[in-house]
C-alpha cells in the first residue's frame, strides 16, 4: 500500500473563526460551522498503516475525526509519530492533548529541530513526547517500514525562540513539499540559492507544494485580523 498525505486544517494559527476578529468571514464561521477552518496540518498513512502527524493544533480532536474520514476508517485517527516544522502557538497548543488530562500517550515520537525541541523541554509539555532531533535536509523514516521519508527544509520565519522548517514527504512515486510558514520568498529563496520558486521545487524533487499564502496585503498585520490560507498551486 502507498503512503497517504491528508490535509488536515490551512487556516493560520488562530484558526477560523479567529479570537478576537469580527471581520465578516469570522462571522459567517461563527453563524455557519461548515464555513470554521483548522489551523494547519497534515497527516500522512504510511504504506504499513502508521500514522504520521505533522503540527499539533487546537482543533486535533476534530483533525483525528478528519483524517480518519478521509482514510475511510471508523473512529479517529491516533498518530504514531508527531512532527513540528515550529514553535509557534497554532503548531504546538495541541500538544498538551496527548497528555495525561487527555490522550494519556507515553513516549509517542516527536520529531523536530534541535532548537525546537530544547525550546518546549523548557515548557513541560514533553511528558508525552520521546524527543527525536531532526537535522536539516536529512532524510529519516518516521517509523520503520512507513514507506516513506521525511525531510526538514530551513525556512527563516521571524525565528524568535527557535528555528522554522518546512517538511518535504517522500513517497515512493512523489514528494510534497509542506511549507506552513515562512516570512517572504525573497529570503527563502536566497537561503537556498535558487533564483525563483519554480528552481527551488525543482531543486528539492518536489511534485507538489503546499504553500503558506501569506497575508493577502500588510493592512492585514495591525491587528492580526484575517487568517491566511494555504493555496495549491
Ligand atoms: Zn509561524
Ligand atoms: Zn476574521
Amino acid at each position: 500500500m502507498e503512503a497517504t498525505l491528508t490535509i488536515l486544517g490551512i487556516a493560520q494559527d488562530g484558526g477560523v473563526p479567529h479570537a478576537g476578529c469580527s471581520c465578516a468571514r469570522c462571522m459567517s464561521a461563527h453563524a455557519d460551522p461548515s464555513l470554521r477552518r483548522h489551523p494547519v496540518a497534515c497527516g500522512v498513512h504510511g504504506g504499513d498503516g502508521s500514522l504520521h502527524l505533522i503540527e499539533a493544533s487546537r482543533s486535533l480532536p476534530d483533525q483525528m475525526r478528519l483524517w480518519a474520514e478521509a482514510l475511510g476508517a471508523e473512529g479517529v485517527a491516533r498518530p504514531d509519530s508527531v512532527s513540528l516544522t515550529h514553535i509557534h502557538l497554532g503548531h504546538i497548543d495541541g500538544l498538551g492533548q496527548f497528555g495525561k488530562e487527555v490522550m494519556g500517550c507515553s513516549e509517542m515520537p516527536l520529531f523536530a529541530s534541535e532548537s525546537v525541541l530544547d525550546e518546549l523541554s523548557g515548557r513541560s509539555v514533553m511528558g508525552p513526547f520521546s524527543a527525536a532531533t531532526v537535522q536539516a535536509m536529512e532524510r529519516f523514516s518516521p517509523s520503520e517500514g512507513c514507506g516513506f521519508e521525511m525531510e526538514f527544509v530551513p525556512v527563516p520565519h521571524r525565528d524568535e525562540h527557535a528555528d522554522t522548517h518546512a517538511v518535504v514527504i517522500r513517497g515512493p512515486n512523489r514528494s510534497v513539499l509542506f511549507l506552513p510558514d515562512h516570512d517572504d520568498w525573497d529570503q527563502t529563496l536566497h537561503r537556498h540559492g535558487a533564483v525563483s520558486i519554480r528552481q527551488w521545487l525543482t531543486d528539492l524533487e518536489v511534485d507538489i507544494a503546499l504553500l503558506d499564502g501569506s497575508f493577502w496585503d500588510a493592512s492585514e498585520l495591525p491587528g492580526g485580523t484575517c487568517p491566511r490560507y494555504l493555496t495549491l498551486p
